[in-house]
Parts: structure tokens; sequence; C-alpha cells
């Protein structure tokens, strides 16, 4: 069974509270009372009614005042109010609607057009609250896209796109405040070997640790990213040759004394290094650099692999 509807009402005159409740319990709706604006406030924070229909004339706080408040309230969400006031004066009316609220009632209150408004309101309520749910949803979605679109799908890294963007941010910034810029190029040594010896699943468990421990090795504003295969490119803003050197020689290092161990396969991999740092490389854009980078990474393949190489 679906749960019922909970209307707040509230009024100073206890003969139209109860007529009013009578008549929307009479409908189905479950009913609690107030019988003035600080109560009616009180409720709607203590009880999150779905509807509240209230008097505009009452003592302590009036139905206006009660009105403003709720509707200024974000965190009560979407409630509808229906004002019920004896005087059908366009004025109060105007006032009543500039105010937030959603319609009104006219004293004395006729039952058919009572129970039509409520329900009328209550649909109004049902469509507003699957529309914050919709838009919920698609934050979260976007959100996930976001994540998605700057993400390698295997490492959980930052990948070649993303990378591009960002070092593209961090060369302008190096270049305007004068600061350093370092780049390594790291390419996994004999890496087909270790897939052709242990598998591919065994490689791609290689790389997913591999990352972990790369980013384990750098500072929180260092980039790590995936930039193909089993080349992956790390930037250190403000880093210049000697500490980009001790970066890349930790790096090395840890790769060289780690083992990679899946099932019963226990592998030990290699990794070469290429450095260029801007602005002792003078070049004029990130690409330059990564083509120094990798340049530097060539040679350090040439002379045997486990090595850093700088331009
Ligand atoms: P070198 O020391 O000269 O870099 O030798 P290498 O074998 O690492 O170089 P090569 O470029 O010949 O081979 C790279 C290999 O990396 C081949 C490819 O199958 C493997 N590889 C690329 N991407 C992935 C991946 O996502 N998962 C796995 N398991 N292997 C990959
Ligand atoms: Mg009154
Ligand atoms: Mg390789
Ligand atoms: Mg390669």
């Amino acid at each position: 069974m679906v749960a019922s509807k909970k209307i707040l009402v509230v009024d100073d005159d206890a003969t139209v509270l109860n007529e009013v409740s009578e008549i929307l319990e009479d409908e189905g709706f479950e009913v609690i009372q107030g019988s003035d604006g600080q109560q009616a406030l009180a409720m709607v924070r203590d009880e999150a009614p779905d509807l509240v229909v209230m008097d505009v004339e009452m003592p302590v706080m009036g139905g206006h005042e009660a009105c403003r408040i709720i509707k200024a309230n974000e965190k009560f969400g979407f409630i509808p109010i229906i004002l019920v006031t004896a005087r059908d004066d366009i004025h109060t009316k105007v006032e009543g609607l500039e105010l937030g609220a959603d319609d009104y009632l006219i004293k004395p209150l006729n039952r058919p057009e009572l129970v039509a408004r409520v329900k009328s309101m209550l649909r109004l309520k049902a469509l507003q609250d699957d529309l914050i749910d919709a838009n919920q949803k698609l934050k979260h979605f976007n959100e996930r896209l976001q994540e998605l679109s700057m993400t390698d799908a295997l490492t959980g890294i930052c990948n070649r796109l993303f990378f591009q963007k960002r070092i593209g941010y961090e060369f302008q910034r190096a270049s305007r405040y004068k600061t350093s810029l370092a780049l390594l190029m790291l390419d996994l040594d004999h890496f087909k070997q270790v897939n052709d010896t242990h598998g591919h699943p065994f490689g791609d468990h290689v790389l997913i640790k591999t990352a972990e421990l790369f980013e384990k090795c750098v500072r929180n504003v260092d980039i790590v990213a995936r930039y193909g295969g089993e080349e992956l490119v790390i930037a250190l803003p403000d880093t210049n040759i000697a500490q980009a050197k001790i970066v890349a020689e930790r790096i090395r290092s840890n790769m060289e004394k780690t083992d990679f161990i899946q099932n019963d396969i226990k592998m030990n991999v290699t990794v070469s290094i290429g450095i260029a740092v801007f602005p002792e490389s003078k070049v004029n854009d990130f690409e330059e650099l990564l083509k120094l980078a990798d340049e530097a990474l060539y040679k350090a393949k040439q002379d045997g692999r486990n090595c850093i190489r700088v331009v």
C-alpha cells in the first residue's frame, strides 16, 4: 500500500481546523494540526508534511509570514502551501502569492473545491519531487562521466587526453611565473616478453601495480598518466633537473626491487626513464618538451634499459 500523504492544517479557529481535518481524513489523508504560524513552522521542520493548508489571519504569527519563512528555507524542499482566508480581497491574495503561496481558498470552505485543490497540489508536489530526483541522478551521472573522461580504464590514473590538457596548463603557468616544469617519460622494459611468458592478464596486473607504485613515488601536485600501452608519463611542476633525477631514480629503484605477484606467477619488471625539463631545455610548447623526454627515453633504451637519461 502507498503511504498516505501527510497534510498539515493550520487555523486558530478550532471549528474550521476540525472541519478541514475531517474532510481530508475522509479522503484518506493523514492530518496533523497547528493553530498559529509558529506552530506551523515547527511542524514543517519536524514532521515534513507533503502539503500545508493554512489560515492567513492567526495570532502570534499569521499565514503570510509563516508562508514566507517556509518558502525561503531551502532545507524544507518543495512543500506546496494553500492559504485560506475569510476575506475575498484581491490584495490579500496577491500578497500571499507573492510570498510564495501556491494556491488560495476562500472561507467558508467548499468541500469539493478543497479536495480538488489539495489533490492538484499533491500532484504538483509529486512532479516536483520526481524532477528533483531526476536532477540528482543526472548530477551523479555527469560526475561519473567526468571521471571516466579523465581516467584510464585499466589503471585508474589520468588518461592521455586529460594529461595533454593539464600539461598545456602547467606549461603556460611555468612560462608565466618562470618556474620549472619537469617531464618524465617512462616505458616498461621488455614488456612484450612479460605478456608472451605469463599472458596478457598478468601484463595487465603489472600495469595496474606499476601505476600505483608511480603514484606513491610522487607528490599530490604531480600528474601521473598512462600515455600509451606500457608507456607512462609524469609531469612534475616546480621541479628542476636535479630534483627530477631524484624522483626518477626513486621510481627506477623501486621498480627494480618490486616483485609483481599474481596467482603463482612472480616476476620483476624494470623501467627506462627519459627526462626533459623546462626552461633548462628551451622549448616553445609542451609538445616539444614531450618530444625531448621521448628522445631521452630512447637513449635510456639504447644504453641497456633500467636507467635514466636526461636530454
Ligand atoms: P622495450 O624494452 O623496448 O620497451 O620492449 P617492449 O617489449 O616493452 O616494447 P614493445 O613496444 O615491443 O612492446 C610493448 C608491449 O606492451 C606490447 C604490448 O602487447 C604490450 N602492451 C601494451 N598495452 C598493454 C596492455 O594494456 N596490457 C598488456 N598486458 N600489455 C600491453
Ligand atoms: Mg484565523
Ligand atoms: Mg616497453
Ligand atoms: Mg613502449
